[in-house]
Formats: C-alpha cells, sequence, structure tokens
C-alpha cells in the first residue's frame, strides 16, 4: 500500500476527499472548524511537496442542486484561515468551470469543488420519485442511477485529478462515489491521508490485539441503534459496560418496571440474547444498579435515586446513580483497553450529567495509569470536551457510524477500496 509519506507528489493533482460536513451558525458561518483543521497535514503535506490539491466534501443532507443553504462556498474563508494559503472555489462538482479550474491547478494552489452531494449520483440515491412508488420502482431507479450517470460522475471527477487521497474517516463507512468508487481509477495511485491513517491504526490497536482486560463502554439512548456493535465486542472484549437509555430496555426485558423510561418493548428478544451471547462467551455485562430518575426532562426536574429494575410511573432514568457511578469506575480501572462509545446519561442537562463525567474521569485516570482508551461517537468525544479531558485520553476518534460499523464488520469500504 502507498503511504502518503512515500507518495511523490511534485507537479500533481491530489484529489483529496476530506470531511468538511461542518456546522454552520443562520448566517453560514462555520461555528466548530474541527473537521477543517483535521484535514490540514494532509493538505499542507501535497503542497508543500510540490502538488495541488482538490478538496471534494459533502455538507448536510440536500436534496436538489443547487442547494444555497448547503453550499460549501460558504467555508471558504475557514478552509483558508486554516490553512494559510487562498482556496479557488469551482462552484460546481461537474461542468466544465470545474474541469478547467482543476486542470488549470499550479503546485501549491488548492481548488475545492461544490458540495458533492447536490448530485444524487455521489450517494447513488435517485431523487424525484412518487411518493406512492413502488420497492420495484425503487430499484429499477436506483440502478438506472448506479449503472449509468453514476459511473460517469465517478469518471469526470477522477479526471481532475493524478492521485487519489481519502482523509474522510467520518464517511469511510459510504459506499459512496468519492469515498469508494473513485478509487478503482487510481489502481497505482490511492492512499489514505494522515487523519485516515490515524484512525484505522487507534482502531487496530484496539480490537486487533488488545491489552486486557480489554472494556467497552456502550452508551447511547437505544438497544437498537447498538445491537451489532454489542455482538461484535461481545466476540472480543472481556467486558461491556452498559449504561445510557438502553439500560431501561435490558431491565423490563428481564420483568423490571422502568416507569417512563425510553424503553423499546419490540428489542426485548435481542437484549435477552446479548445476555445469554455473553453468558455463553464469558463476557463481563456491567450494569449500573441504580438509576437516577427525573419528573421532567430537563434541568428543573425534581430527581432521586431507584433500583434501575424498579422505577416508579411517572418518573424516568436519566442516569446512573451512586452505585453505578462506584461500579463503573472501579471496574474501569481495572481495564487495560477501553472504548467508549455513547453517553451513560442524559448528559446535554448538567444535572444528569454527573455519570457521563464520572465515567470520562475513570477513563482519563485509567489512561494516566498506563491504560489506552479510545472514544469514538459524536456525544462521547462531546462528553470527554465538556469536562475538558481531552488530553487525557488516548485518542478521540472524528467518526461516529463509522467507528461502529469498523468494529462491527472489521471492515469499511472507504479502507478496503484504498487497500485492496
Ligand atoms: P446515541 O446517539 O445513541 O449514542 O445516543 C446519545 C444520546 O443518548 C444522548 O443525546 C443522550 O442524551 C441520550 N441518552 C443517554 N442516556 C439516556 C437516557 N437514560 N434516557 C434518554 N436518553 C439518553
Amino acid at each position: 500500500m502507498i503511504s502518503i509519506d512515500n507518495y511523490d507528489f511534485k507537479g500533481k493533482r491530489a484529489l483529496v476527499r476530506v470531511d468538511f460536513n461542518v456546522p454552520l451558525d443562520d448566517k453560514g458561518q462555520v461555528t466548530d472548524d474541527t473537521r477543517i483543521r483535521a484535514a490540514v497535514p494532509t493538505i499542507k503535506k501535497v503542497l508543500a511537496e510540490g502538488g495541488s490539491v482538490i478538496l471534494m466534501s459533502h455538507m448536510g443532507r440536500p436534496k436538489k442542486n443547487p442547494d444555497p443553504k448547503y453550499s460549501l462556498e460558504q467555508i471558504v474563508p475557514a478552509v483558508e484561515k486554516n490553512l494559510g494559503v487562498k482556496v479557488a472555489f469551482a462552484g460546481d462538482c461537474m461542468g466544465d468551470k470545474a474541469a478547467e479550474m482543476a486542470k488549470a491547478l499550479k503546485p501549491g494552489e488548492v481548488l475545492l469543488l461544490e458540495n458533492l452531494r447536490f448530485y444524487a449520483e455521489e450517494e447513488g440515491k435517485p431523487r424525484g420519485l412518487a411518493d406512492d412508488a413502488t420497492k420495484e420502482e425503487k430499484d429499477a431507479a436506483k440502478k438506472a442511477l448506479k449503472e449509468g450517470p453514476q459511473k460517469e460522475f465517478v469518471k469526470k471527477l477522477a479526471s481532475y485529478g493524478d492521485c487519489y487521497v481519502n482523509d474522510a474517516f467520518g464517511t469511510a463507512h459510504r459506499k459512496h462515489a468519492s469515498t469508494y468508487l473513485i478509487a478503482k481509477y487510481f489502481p497505482n495511485d490511492k492512499m489514505f491521508g494522515y487523519l485516515m491513517e490515524r484512525e484505522v491504526k487507534a482502531i487496530a490497536a484496539v480490537m486487533e490485539n488488545p491489552a486486557r482486560p480489554f472494556c467497552a463502554i456502550i452508551g447511547g439512548s437505544k438497544v437498537s441503534s447498538k445491537i451489532g456493535v454489542i455482538k461484535a465486542l461481545i466476540e472480543k472484549c472481556d467486558s461491556i459496560v452498559i449504561g445510557g437509555g438502553m439500560t431501561y430496555t435490558f431491565a423490563a426485558a428481564q420483568g423490571g418496571k422502568v416507569g417512563n423510561s425510553i424503553c423499546e418493548p419490540d428489542m426485548f428478544p435481542v437484549a435477552l440474547e446479548i445476555l445469554e451471547l455473553a453468558k455463553q462467551k464469558g463476557v463481563k455485562l456491567v450494569m449500573s444498579p441504580d438509576a437516577l430518575i427525573a419528573d421532567d426532562f430537563s434541568q428543573n426536574a425534581n430527581t432521586k435515586t431507584a433500583p434501575a429494575n424498579n422505577i416508579p410511573d411517572g418518573w424516568e432514568g436519566v442516569d446512573i446513580a451512586d452505585q453505578g457511578k462506584k461500579a463503573f469506575r472501579e471496574h474501569i480501572l481495572g481495564c487495560k483497553t477501553i472504548l467508549w462509545n455513547g453517553p451513560v446519561g442524559v448528559f446535554e442537562i448538567d444535572k444528569f450529567a454527573t455519570g457521563s463525567k464520572e465515567v470520562a474521569l475513570a477513563i482519563a485516570e485509567a489512561t494516566k495509569n498506563g491504560a489506552y482508551s479510545l472514544i469514538g461517537g459524536g456525544d462521547s468525544v462531546a462528553c470527554v470536551n465538556k469536562f475538558g479531558l481531552a488530553d487525557q485520553v488516548s485518542y478521540i476518534s472524528t467518526g461516529g457510524g463509522a467507528l461502529l460499523e469498523y468494529i462491527e464488520f472489521g471492515d469499511l469500504p472507504g479502507v478496503a477500496a484504498i487497500r485492496d
């Protein structure tokens, strides 16, 4: 596999897929440029080696072309500020102007293409179907899009560059034109950017040969969105700490009373299957015996503590309570590899955030004692940042969905397309 450090970029135009899906305020100003900053080392490397850069990204979920609310033109000043060079904007991804601007690029220059998702071809999802379209009609439209326009789209994008660099870990779980299909046009000139390289290494450190005991802390709101990853982790971990809203589906599936807590009755069989699977594999499942319960989903709510499986009607479990905090902390401190995805309570409301804070503090302490800790997923990363602990963990992943799918399937389309 080619590495960005060994590739000769001199005089070459590098097509760099980045994840500039950044939040904007209502004036179109970037409110958090973390994702732009994350791509800077890769872009600077190409420029420093005498290459030029064509940046491709998506932003949001536009449903038409053009859609000014999602235009990447709005982020040009933020990209220029971070890179310290002028950034030309193509105004499109496909038109003659984009092709001409790409062709005219000189070493050291940067061109940003318009939002890839202005085109249905990027995701391969047809648009404009009638609301009552049948499954057959939907499938036929998808097939027609993939076999015709999408192929043309990929070919045209590929024609702009001499090499392809994928630095968009956040979308590496998508089989899209710019993250997957395009790679085949560059059999000898495709590589990961620095961010992708780091992400892949960090996940491998945890999933391939982790120091033991290896514990995963899985929180968040629902069992349904984490089933696959929990099952995969049962094969890899020594223990799984389960927190957050999904606690109550597990409690109710075993006959507990969960009041108004978030609960997915259709997931009861899956919850019981997970409990059984963990037992068979000898994987310890750690759950909080108690819950902080609230009579409202707000900072002004009345709160008290109850057993996690005996919550009165009119009250809902919003965080772990004292016994859970103690149990989670002691467990985490005994581990050598720690993966954390999903808060163990409604951390956005300060009153319900103390459990997630305790988890973040315990991970920081375990890391200080020599454990390797990987934090991934928007909300757990937000937690670590909220409590000022970002520099006290081993690695913070930029991918939420991508990280979970990597763990679940052991690979990602965007990673495989570069490697194979
Ligand atoms: P996820 O995207 O599945 O990782 O879920 C993250 C969300 O789960 C956050 O917005 C939390 O507020 C929410 N969450 C955590 N614990 C609970 C709970 N006990 N009840 C409802 N939502 C929760």
